[in-house]
């Protein structure tokens, strides 16, 4: 901690470490970013394996940062989690995802789910409903284009509070998907409690995916169990057209990653979306 005293000057104590300032001039950025529009959405699409068309793009957020480049939400996320800076960026997320899938919609473009990632903090806000709701009427977007995405961790940390606004969710018409699936402990019985209509299978088992593998075993699993639990499944982190052929021959429904795209920007989505219709 920095010294008082006659050490009051010392505006860097030598224990105040690089990493502890570095976070604390972001945190002073992140408050400017939103205002200076300096928050980005770059989208993913999820490709149905069966035709090939796009079936679902997910938001993720970019910060272009006026010295240090464009930051990935890992650079800034957790720090915005910590504090509560999260509440204004999700909600800036979720409003400008809506309205550029309604654009897209209103420009005749096939229909999509836009996807966006709900954080922690936003389950501890028994309104999420109302704001989502409010956002929808707002924007204009249909519920049913619209998906909330949220890991096992936020889905454990408080179950009856997270599957009571999953339900509420699901009765306003908007898609509930369980992000990472299979990197938690408490998996199977998230399953069996959560109002979910899609499962997305975590990179960590498609990225050593090939047939005999352990992790075929898991995979194919896993797709058995989701569809025998009436939901879809869509297949993260999807680089090679092998990995592409055996979750084809598996039944898994969609996949996303950087075989078909990487993420992109907004400007670069109608083109996606109108060369998946010439097909
Ligand atoms: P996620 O939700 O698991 O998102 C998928 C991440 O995997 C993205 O990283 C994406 O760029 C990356 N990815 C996609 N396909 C591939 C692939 O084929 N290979 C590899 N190696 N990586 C792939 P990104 O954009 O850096 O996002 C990281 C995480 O940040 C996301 O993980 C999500 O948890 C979080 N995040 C992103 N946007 C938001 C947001 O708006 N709100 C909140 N709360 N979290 C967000
Ligand atoms: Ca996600
Ligand atoms: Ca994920
Ligand atoms: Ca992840």
């Amino acid at each position: 901690a920095k010294q008082q005293g006659k050490n009051q000057f010392q505006l860097y104590a030598p224990e105040m470490n690089e990493a502890a300032l570095d976070q604390l001039v972001l945190t002073n950025d992140l408050h400017h970013a939103l205002r200076r529009h300096e928050l980005v959405l770059y989208y993913q699409p999820q490709v149905d394996l069966q035709t090939g068309q796009i079936v679902g793009l997910e938001a993720l957020v970019r910060w272009q940062h006026p010295e240090r480049g464009l930051l990935s939400p890992g650079q800034f996320i957790p720090l915005a989690e910590e504090t509560g800076q999260i509440h204004a960026i999700s909600q800036w997320v979720l409003h400008t995802a809506c309205t550029h899938n309604y654009a897209w919609q209103q420009a005749g473009l096939p229909p999509v789910r836009v996807a966006v990632n709900l954080s922690a903090q936003q389950f501890q806000n028994h309104d999420l409903p109302r704001l989502i709701q409010r956002t929808l009427l707002e924007t204009g977007l249909p519920p049913q284009h619209l998906e909330v995405e949220i890991t096992e961790t936020i889905a454990i940390a408080n179950p009856e509070k997270a599957i009571a606004i999953l339900q509420q969710l699901r009765q306003m018409g908007v898609q509930t998907a369980l992000d990472d699936f299979g990197t938690g402990y408490s998996s199977l019985s998230i399953l069996q409690q959560f109002p979910l209509h899609q499962l997305k299978i975590d990179r960590a088992f498609i990225r050593h995916l090939a047939p005999g593998t352990k992790e075929a075993a898991l995979v194919r699993a896993i797709v058995n169990l989701g569809h025998g639990l009436g939901l879809t499944l869509v297949a993260e982190g999807v680089e090679t057209v092998e990995q592409q052929t055996f979750l084809q021959a598996i039944g898994c429904n969609a996949m996303q990653g950087y075989l078909f795209s990487q993420p992109v920007s907004a400007a670069a989505i109608p083109d996606l979306l109108q060369a998946t219709l010439a097909r």
